[in-house]
């Protein structure tokens, strides 16, 4: 396994890999979630390369990127285990150097949901995403459905920009109690880390309640938001039902619909969701 920093020595390790090329983008500090992607990569590709960067262009300026559980070493231990080719892990001004002055931006399916409740996350990860794709020039990137919206902008941008690589979502990985795997988990405590399983109770509500036939999207909405209300320490910034393309809110639910919500568990804001088909 190949370790490299810059840029030009992640291009010059590019060009004696034999494609196809699959690439999995992390933030780093990996959980079984990062590893099915990396596994699922390494099983349908040759060349295998992962890049750890926290990337501060997605954070809002309140938000926790100096927080940002790192574990470089842990995680490097993970991805030999793997098999992965190269580790591209640059530091933030190899990717921003000064008068860094360029953003990939996308409209529409961006302005909703994480869009909404954290102004420029989207284009941060548009951006960073964008550069790494140029840079790496992989034929496969692994998405999780974790963030479900992120890999439908991913899409959007790869499709309306004419990006030349296939983008392939994998299902979200959880604790053997429901909820979803994430870096994040690692902030709350004893008594936060119980009530964070509000979120996946909540979509597995929506779950039931849509299996038995209901289709009032407002209903389950409401259903979820009081469920959720009963967890003192749950603050909510959306329940969503919507269109899993466009993300358009739904008044009657059809199939498939994406149902996913953010809490905030204390201070540590989670986010969740569950295909509805
Ligand atoms: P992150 O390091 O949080 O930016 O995540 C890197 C990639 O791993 C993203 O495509 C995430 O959607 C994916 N991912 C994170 N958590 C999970 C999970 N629990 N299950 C599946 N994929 C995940």
């Amino acid at each position: 396994m190949k370790v490299v920093t810059t840029i030009a020595d992640m291009q010059e390790a590019r060009q004696r890999l034999t494609a196809p090329v699959g690439l999995v983008p992390t933030m780093g500090y990996l959980h079984e979630g990062h590893l099915s992607l990396v596994s699922q990569a390494r099983a349908e590709n040759p060349s295998l390369v992962v890049t750890i960067f926290v990337n501060p262009t997605q954070f809002g300026p309140r938000e926790d990127f100096k927080a940002y559980p790192r574990d470089t070493e842990h995680d490097l231990a993970l991805l030999e285990k793997e098999k992965t080719d190269i580790v591209f892990i640059p530091p933030a001004k190899e990717m921003y150097p000064p008068g860094f002055d360029s953003w990939v931006e996308i409209a529409g399916v961006t302005e909703r949901l994480e869009g909404a409740c954290r102004p420029g996350h989207f284009r941060g990860v548009t951006t960073v995403c964008a550069k790494l794709f140029n840079i790496i020039q992989p034929d496969i990137a692994y998405f999780g459905q974790k963030d479900a919206q992120q890999a439908i902008v991913i899409k959007k941008m790869v499709a309306d920009l004419n990006m030349n690589l296939k983008v392939v979502t994998l299902p979200t990985v959880r604790e053997p109690d429901g909820l979803a795997m994430s870096s994040r988990n690692t902030y709350l405590n004893p008594e936060e880390r119980k009530a964070a399983l509000v979120l996946y109770q909540a979509l597995t509500l929506a779950q039931k309640l849509w299996a038995a036939g209901d289709t009032d999207a407002d209903k389950i909405r409401r259903e979820m938001l009081a469920l959720i209300k009963r967890e003192p320490r749950a603050k909510i910034d959306y329940v969503s039902l919507a269109d899993p393309e466009t993300l358009e809110e739904l008044g009657r639910v059809k199939t498939p619909a994406l149902a996913s919500l953010a809490v905030k568990i204390g201070t540590t804001r989670l986010i969740d969701n569950v295909v509805l088909e």
